[in-house]
């Protein structure tokens, strides 16, 4: 009998892939920590509660964290956390199984707020709102209890740009999705230290990675139609013109408020004749012509691009 030598050598990753691989999660760690140092999500002795789902981003976000957390110049611990909502086939053992392999401190909490959503909310009604309502009560009981000081979500850049076109199309707001806030009740700092690591970025990692994901249809809600036409959108834009969604998050970093409409944000009435222009004043009677700036360089020479280089032997970064 002939070795059959054709799976391990499709296993094996070429030097290219590990090439690449390598350096797909040197960015994720470059980029979550610039957003950590950019917004002081997480400082010296901080317990961070990570909350873990079961899908992509939560797992990418614990693995880059703790990644992290041996090279940083602070002392923090992370604690990981996942509800289990009791929804039907959820895979309990999934999460504890990987857990304990990573050799955490880790809680999983168990609470039936699918029974809930499902007594209370009519067939056919979304449940969503409710089920988030009661999710983030519990969790923040739990950080509470855990005496966590950060609560950290695995958010990512698309996410956030995709809330800024929801709440521009359907709320008639200019609002995104922070990456670090204090909840309601002032208890609680909220970070998404994956804010500037893009969605394709995560899932190619969580892949390579080969984290057990835990299906996230398992309550059987509807997907937010909504989201997902967005989603759509910029993935379409992101395809025919490269570039674009790296300038819109750099916008949501770069605003102008003297050039938007919030009387609330912007003292206009307070212009007055003879007054040093504002921010560079206004072409007023012209159209505005752009010139695309630069978005990438390349580390060792320095030089600029528009887009991100096609050689994969160049190692780049986004710069701002
Ligand atoms: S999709 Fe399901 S689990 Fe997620 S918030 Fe909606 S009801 Fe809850």
């Amino acid at each position: 009998m002939t070795k059959d030598t054709t799976t391990s050598a499709a296993v094996k990753p070429s030097f290219q892939q590990n090439y690449n691989q390598n350096k797909l999660h040197k960015r994720l760690r470059r980029l979550t920590g610039q957003a950590i140092a950019d917004f002081a999500m997480i400082e010296e002795g901080d317990r961070v509660m990570v909350c873990l789902s079961g899908g992509k981003d939560s797992y990418t976000l614990l693995d880059i964290l703790l990644n992290l957390k041996i090279s940083a110049p602070i002392n923090f611990e992370i604690i990981a956390v996942n509800l289990d909502q009791k929804q039907p086939g959820f895979p309990e053992d999934v999460l504890p199984n990987y857990l304990a392999t990573l050799g955490i401190d880790y809680k999983i909490v168990q609470e039936n707020t699918y029974g809930i959503v499902k007594e209370k909310i009519p067939e056919g009604k979304t449940t969503c709102s409710l089920c988030s309502r009661l999710r983030r009560g519990i969790l923040y009981r739990t950080a509470t209890e855990l005496g966590a000081t950060k609560i950290a979500l695995g958010h990512h850049r698309d996410d956030i740009l995709e809330t800024l076109f929801l709440n521009m199309f359907y709320g008639g707001k200019l609002k995104a999705m922070p990456p670090k806030l204090m909840n309601d009740s002032g208890e609680h700092i909220i970070i998404r230290p994956l804010a500037y690591c893009k969605e394709k970025d995560i899932s190619k990692y969580a892949a390579i990675k080969q984290f057990p994901i835990i299906p996230c249809n398992l309550c059987g809600s509807q997907p937010n139609l909504q989201r997902q036409v967005i989603k759509e959108m910029l993935n379409e834009w992101d395809r025919k013109f490269p570039g674009r969604i790296e300038s819109m998050f750099r916008a949501t970093q770069n605003i102008t408020l003297s050039h938007l409409c919030d009387t609330k944000l912007f003292d206009f009435a307070g212009i007055k004749k003879g007054d040093a222009a504002i921010n560079g004043g206004d072409l007023a009677f012209d159209r505005e012509t752009f010139t695309p700036t630069a978005l990438f360089e390349d580390q060792e020479t320095g030089e600029e691009f528009n887009l991100p280089p096609e050689n994969d032997l160049i190692l780049w970064r986004e710069i701002n």
